[in-house]
């Protein structure tokens, strides 16, 4: 099958289109792939940044707030309890915890305010928080007077007490009512229940109007009586101060208090938040990689199948044809003969009915090339070479079947004279035109007609006996007549052209080589040229007779 000329001019596209298709479809799918992925991936990366930069960041300056504030409160309560055993003048708000704790805060709205408390609020509470230890810090120094006043009383006490020793001239009541007094006082300085201070207060009051009252029963050391009431009057004055300011610290300690505590449960409710919030994104992400995972999964399944799918295509409608059209074409180079795969309508297909049509031309070519080979140009019969081929066949087979073989050699009479009377030419055509009649002649299938050379003739005739052949040549040599072809050079042949013709019949053997017959073939119509020209001479040495067909 040969390709229309429409084909030729546009050949078909089908089979690259197709697996430009395919290997698209398998890129696309993998790109595909590959930007869901990465999507999924640059998601998940910056959810993880924000925990860990922001989120976890903050939550431990949360964390580290609530230390502070605690050891802050720790050391607020230490120095307030300890503020009547030291005289350290420094200020509250300037001890180390006080900086870091400050630096926290700092470092906390330095920080992205996240879904948490945030530090806003956390900040609304610093403030009045700050201000708390400053009101508190100065109650203490207030409070830290009251008891150096305290400590200079006792001083001034412990001094009246010796100059009322030395009034000796004072009626003893009046004596006993002063030193109760001092006494009162004294304890007054160092009382601590409200109940217990309200009793001596009454007292005090009391002996200090009885003794205003003896004043004129006495006549020496009016101004230690004086002294003593001033003393007693200064130390119902500092008890009262020093109970506020004690009343007042407690609460503004109290305060402070809350306040840490505010802040420590706002902080931590600041951790708890980021922490909810870093759980949460924990559990997308797991999510997110599950999802992944599948998307993954699923993708690994269709690009696996799709591969299949594609070398099954590949194998299928390439890979197998190519081999198959590749075996036949090798087979044709080495000399086989195997069927070429032309079926479909692709490139494939069409390379095989090209090389069909290749293979087509090549057979037609060499048996031309073999006809040529063994053919005669000028006559139309078989060549010296064709008539050597066939003698050999001949000879070997009626060797083989025991058959006569016979040979008739004929030759042109004086043909050098009719050459140089008419020309080459002419005498081209005359050779040609024997040609013609031998052809005519010889209708048996297995007869061989040939031109032996210049214008000598040969037919084999095989299984046919001498008779026969003696009659065939005789009818060539009347046919030849027939034709009429003058020829003026050769006036005692009837001024026309005949042939000589020497005819031999024998049995071939195998030890005896075909050129033998040639030989004799030769000799018989040496032998009829000799006799006159114009006729057949015959040897017949087969000894059977055959019957002519
Ligand atoms: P005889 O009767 O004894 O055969 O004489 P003859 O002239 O035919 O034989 P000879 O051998 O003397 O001459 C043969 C001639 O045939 C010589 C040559 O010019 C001629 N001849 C051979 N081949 C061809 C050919 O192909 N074409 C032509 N035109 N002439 C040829
Ligand atoms: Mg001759
Ligand atoms: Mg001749």
């Amino acid at each position: 099958m040969t390709p229309s000329p429409e084909d030729e001019k546009r050949p078909p596209r089908r089979l690259s289109h197709a697996l430009s298709v395919v290997v698209l479809a398998v890129f696309g799918v993998f790109l595909l792939s590959i930007g869901a992925t990465a999507a999924l991936l640059l998601e998940q990366n910056s959810s993880f940044r924000r925990i860990f930069e922001a989120d976890f960041g903050q939550a431990m300056e949360a964390a580290d707030l609530v230390r502070e504030a605690e050891t802050l409160n720790g050391q607020i309560l230490e120095r307030a309890l300890s503020i009547q055993r030291n005289d350290s003048e420094l200020s509250l708000l300037e001890v180390p915890e006080i900086a870091i704790f400050r630096d926290r805060v700092v470092a906390l709205r330095g920080g992205q305010a996240g879904a948490g408390v945030s530090a806003d609020f956390i900040e609304k509470l610093i403030g009045p928080y700050l201000a708390g230890i400053n009101t508190l810090d100065q109650q203490l120094r207030l409070e830290r007077d009251l008891l150096n006043q305290r400590a200079a009383l006792v001083d001034d006490l412990i001094l009246v007490n010796l100059s009322l020793q030395k009034q000796i001239g004072w009626p003893a009541p009046v004596r006993e009512k002063a030193l109760a007094l001092l006494s009162q006082s004294s304890a007054l300085l160092v009382v601590n229940g409200p109940g217990q201070g309200r009793r001596l207060r009454l007292r005090i009051d009391e002996l200090r109007q009885s003794l205003r009252q003896d004043l004129p029963l006495i006549s020496t050391g009016a101004e230690v009586l004086a002294t003593i009431e001033d003393i007693a009057g200064r130390s119902l004055e500092l008890q009262q101060a020093l109970n506020d300011t004690q009343q007042r610290a407690l609460a503004l300690l109290r305060n402070v208090r809350t306040s840490a505590q505010q802040i420590n449960g706002a902080a931590f409710g600041d951790y708890q938040d980021r922490r909810t919030n870093a759980l949460a994104a924990m559990a997308r992400h797991s999510g997110k990689a599950s999802t992944t995972l599948v998307l993954m999964l699923v993708l690994a399944i269709f690009a696996t199948v799709l591969t299949i799918g594609v070398m099954s295509f590949i194998a299928r409608r390439i890979t197998r044809r190519l081999d198959a059209l590749n075996k036949a074409m090798t087979d044709h180079v080495g000399g086989l003969r195997p069927d070429i795969p032309i079926d479909g309508d692709d490139e494939l297909a069409h390379m095989g009915r090209a090389f069909s049509v290749f293979v087509l031309a090549r057979d037609r070519a060499e048996a031309d090339l073999a006809l040529i080979a063994v053919t005669d140009a000028l006559s139309g019969l078989g060549n010296r070479r064709g008539f050597d081929h066939h003698l050999q066949n001949e000879w070997r087979r009626c060797a083989r079947d025991q058959l006569p073989l016979t040979l008739i050699m004929a030759d042109i009479d004086h043909f050098k004279l009719y050459n140089d009377r008419y020309g080459h030419p002419q005498g081209d055509e005359c050779i040609r035109q024997v040609g013609e009649l031998l052809r005519r002649v010889l209708r048996r299938p297995g007869d061989f007609a040939g031109r032996y050379g210049g214008e000598e003739f040969v037919c084999i005739l095989p299984a046919t006996d001498h008779e026969g052949a003696l009659s065939l040549a005789q009818a060539i040599r009347h046919d030849m007549a027939q034709l009429n072809i003058v020829h003026q050079g050769a006036p005692e042949n009837g001024g026309r052209i005949t042939l000589s013709i020497g005819v031999v019949t024998l049995i071939p053997t195998e030890d005896i080589p075909p050129q033998h017959l040639v030989d004799l073939a030769d000799a018989a119509l040496y032998q009829a040229k000799k006799s006159g020209r114009d006729r057949v001479c015959g040897t017949d040495i087969a000894g059977v007779n055959v019957e002519s067909a």
